[in-house]
């Protein structure tokens, strides 16, 4: 299928273990192993032992050890840093897109041009915004004092990351996290622990002292619910599913923790009859199979107005069906496999409960010369009820599903109609059409005539059941950072005015 020296060797390159710990690696205590498997193939690439208890309480005090000195640096220092980790990172880039094209199963081109370079850009933007952390600045507000405000980092920071932008969840969880001064230790999902793992060896390699970055790479159950609840953690920071995040939000608010939530999504592309039809079925093509539909904000729901609706469902489900499925490591691939064979189980359910309720136009189907890997064909779904399973719940695979609407109202109505509200976009050339449909669709990122693309400067986060909470961008630092008010008394008297409420009139 392809040359395995090509490949990122993960055996001989993590022999050491799974933990990053006080800067090296170290093997993990829980006498549970672990195997990374490639879904292209279903071979094993890596076997490991998962994160004990244990092991998280070691990376929770070398992260707590490592506090003061990285709170205590200068912006200017936390930047020079931080510049140093993106040019390490770009020296190691080949490294990093192979190893997350094998442990994840995307086409190499996929992790070259925008898994590595995006978490690249992202250590660059963080290393300048860290220089611009700013509290508000000074006032006489009361008459009789000066206030001021200080941005301070919160201490040691819990991150949980999921499997299917590993390195990127990891880049965004760690970098406004440290840009801010705070300290991290952070559990990726078992499945994909390894460029987490490189990533952490880039930051030591770039002068980011030992202890600052931590990865512990455990079961949600047990390691992750342990670094949620530990009480030298001040912070918990969750990507993943809905459901584990409410469990996570249990756990953390019962020890009294900042929480931001990163959750699901089930985003809808909605369509207006005056749009650009090209633009729409490619956007659409693109949109909900980038990363196998493996992306919380992939278009998963396209709703498209009375008259484009049959032109659009045979031209998307045409150009769907030409995407080339194949080998990560080929050149002429579009699509990898599933991150795994339950996901790509768990997606075909999907799709054939959906059978006695609504129309599969193309896909549908596990591909027969691909069997070995977890691949699915591109699926386009037609004709299901709104309030069916297949339009309401995040599947998480190559689906589309996509649905008339009649008034501009009612477009915008279904849109909103899921207890989600991570990302849409609307597709008009009408600027007032779309101008009111990113006002009223209720998602914390709205495209117009796109689909997809995120930047570093802007930020990504959810309304409703998607969570709260901002990644990337300046914005970022809202949920990284404390506010303190600082009151300097500017009389220098003993019995200052307001005492009058204690001792009255007495001298
Ligand atoms: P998941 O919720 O199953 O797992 C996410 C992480 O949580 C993993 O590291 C897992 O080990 C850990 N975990 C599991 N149970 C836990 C527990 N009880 N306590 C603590 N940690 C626990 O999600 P997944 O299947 O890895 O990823 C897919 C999900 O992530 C999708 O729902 C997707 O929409 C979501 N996601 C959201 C965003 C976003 O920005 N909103 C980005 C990427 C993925």
């Amino acid at each position: 299928m392809h040359n395995p020296g090509h490949r990122f060797q993960a055996q001989d390159r993590f022999a050491d273990g799974a933990q990053y710990i006080a800067g090296r690696l170290t093997k993990g205590t829980s006498g549970r192993m672990h195997a990374v498997v490639d879904p292209a193939t279903g071979e094993e690439v890596y076997t490991y032992e998962l994160a004990s208890t244990v092991d998280v309480d070691a990376a929770v005090a070398a992260a707590r050890e490592a506090f003061p000195g990285w709170a205590g640096a200068t912006p200017g220092e936390r930047s020079d840093a931080l510049y140093r980790f993106a040019a390490v990172l770009a020296d190691r880039a080949e490294e990093f897109a192979r190893a997350e094209s094998l442990q994840c199963g995307k086409p190499l081109k996929l992790t070259r041009e925008f898994d590595v370079p995006g978490t690249i850009d992202n250590i660059a933007f963080f290393a300048g915004a860290a220089r611009h952390l700013q509290g508000q600045s000074a006032g006489e507000y009361s008459g009789d004092h000066t206030s001021y405000v200080r941005r301070e980092p919160i201490g040691v920071v819990g991150s949980i990351a999921p499997w299917n932008y590993p390195l990127q969840m990891a880049a965004w969880k760690i970098l406004p996290a440290i840009a801010a001064g705070n300290t991290i230790v952070l559990k990726p999902a078992e499945l994909t622990p390894l460029t987490s793992l490189l990533f952490a060896e880039a930051a030591t390699a770039a002068g980011i002292p030992d202890g600052v970055i931590n990865i512990v790479t455990g079961a949600g159950r047990d390691a992750g619910e342990h670094l949620v609840g530990h009480p030298d953690v001040a912070m918990t920071s969750f990507t993943g599913s809905t459901a584990v995040g409410k469990r996570v939000a249990e756990i953390a608010t019962s020890t009294v923790k900042r929480l931001h939530l990163e959750l699901g999504g089930k985003a809808p592309f909605v369509v207006f009859d005056d749009a650009d039809l090209d633009a729409a079925v490619n956007g659409a093509v693109a949109g909900s199979l980038i990363n196998s539909g493996q992306d919380c904000t992939a278009a998963t729901r396209a709703y498209v107005q009375r008259p484009l609706y049959e032109e659009f469902v045979s031209r998307t489900a045409a150009l769907m069906a030409s995407v080339r499925l194949g080998d990560p490591f080929a050149s002429g691939t579009d699509l990898g496999p599933l991150i795994s064979h339950a996901q790509r189980d768990r997606v075909a359910g999907f799709v054939d409960r959906a059978r006695g309720y609504a129309r599969v136009v193309t896909g549908g189907e596990i591909p027969e010369e691909l069997k070995e890997g977890a691949y699915y064909r591109p699926t386009l779904v037609a004709d299901a009820p709104q309030d069916s399973e297949i339009v309401q719940s995040e599947i998480f695979g190559p689906v589309l599903v996509v649905l008339p609407f009649d008034s501009d109202d009612e477009g915008i109505r279904l849109a909103n109609d899921t207890p989600y509200g991570l990302a849409a976009s609307a597709w008009s050339r009408d600027v007032y059409r779309a101008n009111r449909a990113t006002r009223e669709i209720k998602a914390g990122c709205v495209w117009v005539n796109d689909h997809i693309p995120i930047i570093s400067e802007m930020p990504h986060g959810g309304y409703k059941a998607s969570g709260f909470g901002k990644d990337m961008s300046a914005y970022s630092f809202e949920e990284y950072t404390q506010i303190k008010h600082v009151m300097f008394d500017n009389t220098a008297v003993a019995r200052k005015d307001w005492h009058r409420t204690i001792f009255g009139d007495r001298p």
